[in-house]
């Protein structure tokens, strides 16, 4: 940033050098006419050049804040089809708060931060920062505006991400306390000792599951965690999942079956793709209906899981694979869900070079599709 108002910096004194030494050198300029003004095009060619391969937005303004010069990116920001050297901030922009920071940087001449929105020609809105400096004693002013808006998202869905958390702690501890309290406090009834115990026994685990699915995302999202990828038979790996996870199918009567061809391998981080299959899996029992049937099946590229519960809503697809997103919120809980299961299934599909995505299943019920590529 610092670079690019440097640079803006030189392009406008030079202008400035430019026009002073027009006026001051008249005389010589009228004798060669034709052969200075052809030179000084040039050089301002090549300024416009060089700013209009800037990313970010400059304009050059005069002392009384009247255009000099503006660059393709600030163009493409404000939509500006027509030339609009030579009119006031407010008549090509229309932007007050713009018009206000290039009047602050004029007559406080030095270096600031500020901040603008502008909504773009799709109906977004885009967030800039601007820095602006002053040129000289009173020449005018250099504004360069730089596109922030995903700096702007990350920072929101960080602070989002904190505030879940909070409160995804937030519960479990209240109640573990509240019990653990309970049972400090006699005089209570001896055989609701046990009841209390199981009661922190449960929320103690959900606070661990939920801790140890934080550790697995944060280190996804950070590109911390190294894939050890092998060839690896698919069949297997999913079978040794349904045997893990038997005893909670048969609980709720669920029936698990696995159809793919034996030799179907690919090159995969075993333990992160059997996590994949885990978190599918134990979904698909959970959600699906009970006395059911979940299915792992090779489609052509792809690898289903099926059930044949009540599915996911088209409008909640997309979503679902957003941390802490749950259609049904209190199912999840009540079911020990931390929210994130399928966050971390698709952070190492993509890792993978894969990638997943949900759809209805026929006749009911939900179909996650899973891409890998192939070895
Ligand atoms: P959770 O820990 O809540 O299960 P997940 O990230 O694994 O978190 O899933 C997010 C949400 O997606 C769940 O809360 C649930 O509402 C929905 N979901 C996941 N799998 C299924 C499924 N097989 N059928 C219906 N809904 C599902």
């Amino acid at each position: 940033m610092i670079g690019a108002i440097i640079t803006a910096c030189f392009a406008f004194a030079y202008i400035i050098w430019m026009k002073r030494r027009h006026q001051d050198d008249l005389a010589l300029a009228l004798r060669k006419q034709s052969q200075g003004s052809s030179n000084e095009k040039s050089h301002e060619a090549r300024v416009q050049a060089l700013l209009d391969a800037m990313v970010e937005g400059v304009i050059v303004l005069d002392g009384s804040l009247r255009i000099l010069l503006v660059n393709s990116a600030l163009k493409d920001m404000f939509q500006l089809r027509q030339d609009v050297a030579g009119k006031t901030l407010m008549e090509a922009l229309r932007h007050h708060q713009l018009q206000d920071m290039a009047a602050r940087a004029l007559s406080e001449g030095r270096f600031f931060e500020g901040e603008m929105k502008l909504v773009s020609i799709t109906g977004l809105e885009r967030v800039y920062s601007i820095n602006g400096a002053r040129i000289g004693r009173h020449e005018g002013v250099v504004l360069v505006c730089h596109d922030v808006t995903a700096i702007k998202q990350l920072e929101r869905s960080r602070t989002e991400f904190i505030g879940n958390v909070s409160h995804e702690l937030r519960t479990p501890l209240s109640i573990i306390k509240g019990y653990a309290e309970t049972l400090s406090t006699p005089p209570f009834v001896e055989a609701d000792a046990v009841k209390y115990a199981r009661i922190i026994e449960r929320h103690s685990d959900r606070l661990t599951a939920l801790v140890e699915d934080l550790i697995t995302i944060s280190g996804l999202e950070s590109g911390q965690l190294q894939l050890h990828k092998i060839p690896t038979a698919l069949k297997p790996l999913v079978e040794s999942v349904f045997a893990e996870l038997a005893a909670k199918a048969e609980s709720r009567g669920v029936t698990l079956k696995c159809e793919m061809p034996f030799d179907l391998t690919r090159e995969v981080d075993s333990s992160r793709l059997r996590q994949v299959f885990t978190n599918l899996v134990d979904n698909a029992i959970k959600y699906g209906s009970e006395n059911g049937t979940v299915q792992v099946v090779a489609d052509g590229d792809c690898i289903c899981v099926t059930d044949d519960g009540p599915g996911i809503p088209a409008e909640a697809r997309e979503r679902v694979f957003e941390r802490f997103f749950r259609v049904d919120k209190a199912r999840s809980r009540d079911t020990g869900g931390t929210g994130l299961g399928l966050a971390i299934v698709k952070h190492i599909l993509l890792a993978h070079g894969g990638g997943i995505r949900v759809e209805q299943n026929q006749p009911t019920g939900a179909k996650f599709v899973i891409q890998l590529p192939a070895d």
